[in-house]
């Protein structure tokens, strides 16, 4: 069997690692010049990797974990020793330090927040989001309308746009209390999600997510800068063209790119509907690596986690690579730039960019020099993404699009971690998408 894969993304490289295994002769069309897609490696110094898109996982993260052991690639502790700093009130405030992670704001009202977020996720079917009893009042509404009428108490007002922030890169705006209550569930729930020690933020993958992805690649036959532009199928097999002109052919194919790009794709005979819709708005996460000799906010007992109100730097968090094997130390602090700030950035000149991270990591840390480098990673004007961290359903999404995310298309498959219900959005959820898609293609009759 000849199997044709759209995207070198974790979804498409596992699906296709497992065909491969199979007996499959698989080809993987990749549009960038780079397998990985959101996971992304920087050189931030000579030997010393930074992730400029997926970074953490945790203990739950089973099907990661085991892949990683596969291929050799161990996890580094992420760090949060030390005390945290908070830019919650008023700008002439400037900054406070606290110990641990819990932000200088009223326990009750985060307290009730959590409460709050925990019922609604505790009403969820995270099989069928759309099947949850009553869905379509959850999908019709925002999550800032929630906040509106929900949320009384000024500090969870402040909180709950930062905490979203973090969790999903979504401005409450932009989707729906289901996708909220959906994503939260489906991640493990709040305080795996929002946890670092014991929780999804537990680990790194030393030198890099990306390296998974490259080793996965090692094994397939990928072509780079391949922009896979027409899907055509018929009762004799799949035809894939490009957009430098290329043309494929297989009996198989697996679409692993996000909803809203496989959605530009043309397919013949066409999808009975879209897999988007206006309303599946793009994740907003820019991201800022500000590099230094050394992490020397940890000489102040600091642990290089923040939360700001105010921008572009919305929390920091110590990414420092493990010390090389040669002895070099390097410090990151990586910058998260998120939701409806994350589109301001974004629009900014790259200078300006950089300009406002330095003068926020003043702020911050007055104690540290300048960083000997920033690197910002913008995921929203990436053609190739659109959706980072990832694709967010807005009201009306999950009810439309819910049943359609995994249904195949005649001999066009899906993956990607926007049709997984178990860790969507995460690269636990791409690589049980990939897993899916193969075992749906082995298990057709003749296969
Ligand atoms: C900034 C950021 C932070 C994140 N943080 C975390 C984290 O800490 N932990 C975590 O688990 N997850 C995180 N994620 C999410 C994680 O990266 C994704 O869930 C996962 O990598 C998605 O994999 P995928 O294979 O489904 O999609 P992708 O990685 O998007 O792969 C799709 C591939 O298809 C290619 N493509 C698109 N269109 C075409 C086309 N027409 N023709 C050919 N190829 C095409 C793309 O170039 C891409 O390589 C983060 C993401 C970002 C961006």
């Amino acid at each position: 069997m000849r199997v044709l894969i759209v995207g070198a993304g974790l979804a498409g490289l596992v699906a296709g690692d497992r065909l491969r295994r199979s007996g499959a002769a698989v080809t993987v069309l990749e549009a960038r010049d780079r397998v990985g897609g959101r996971t992304h490696g920087i050189e931030v110094a000579p030997g010393a990797w930074a992730d400029a898109g997926a970074a953490y996982l945790g203990d739950r993260h089973t099907e990661l974990l085991a892949l990683l052991a596969e291929h050799d690639l161990k996890t580094t502790p992420t760090s949060t020793e030390g005390a945290s700093r908070f830019e919650l009130g008023p700008a002439a405030d400037g900054p406070l330090t606290r110990p641990g992670r819990f932000p200088p704001l009223n326990a009750v009202a985060l307290g009730e927040l959590f409460d709050r977020l925990a019922d609604l996720t505790s009403l969820v079917d995270v099989a069928e989001p759309w099947h949850t009893p009553g869905a379509s009042d959850l999908d019709g509404t925002t999550a800032a309308e929630w906040a509106e009428a929900n949320l009384r108490h000024p500090d969870a007002r402040v909180f709950f746009p930062l905490f979203l922030g973090e969790m999903m890169a979504a401005d409450p705006a932009d989707i729906s209390v289901l996708h909220m209550a959906f994503y939260l569930r489906s991640g493990g729930g709040l305080r795996y999600l929002n946890a670092f020690e014991g929780g999804a933020q537990e680990y790194r993958v030393d030198g890099g997510a990306h390296r998974l992805c490259e080793r996965l690649a090692a094994g397939l036959d990928v072509r780079l800068g391949s922009v896979v532009t027409a899907v055509h199928q018929d009762a004799a097999g799949v035809r894939i063209r490009t957009e430098d002109g290329g043309a494929f052919e297989a009996d198989r194919a697996v679409v692993a790119v996000p909803p809203v790009l496989a959605d530009g794709i043309d397919f013949a005979p066409g999808l009975p509907a879209t897999r988007s819709t206006s309303r599946t708005a793009p994740g907003c996460a820019v991201k800022v690596h500000l590099v230094y000799p050394g992490p020397a906010w940890r000489d102040e007992g600091l642990s290089g986690w923040s939360v700001n109100a105010r921008g572009p730097l919305l929390s920091t968090v110590d990414d420092s690579p493990a010390d090389s094997a040669t002895g070099a130390r390097v410090g990151v602090l990586t910058g998260f730039v998120t939701g409806a700030e994350a589109h301001h950035f974004s629009a900014l000149p790259p200078g300006e960019q950089r300009d406002r991270a330095r003068a926020q990591a003043r702020r911050l840390y007055p104690g540290l020099p300048e960083p000997v480098a920033v690197h910002v990673t913008d995921w929203i004007a990436d053609p190739h993404a659109r959706g980072c961290y990832a694709a967010l359903f807005g009201p009306g999404d999950w009810l439309r699009l819910g049943p359609r995310l995994t249904a195949a298309h005649g001999r066009v498959h899906w993956a990607g971690t926007e049709t997984s219900t178990e860790f969507f959005g995460l690269m636990e959820g791409a690589i049980r998408s990939g897993r899916r898609a193969a075992a749906d293609i082995l298990n057709q009759p003749g296969a």
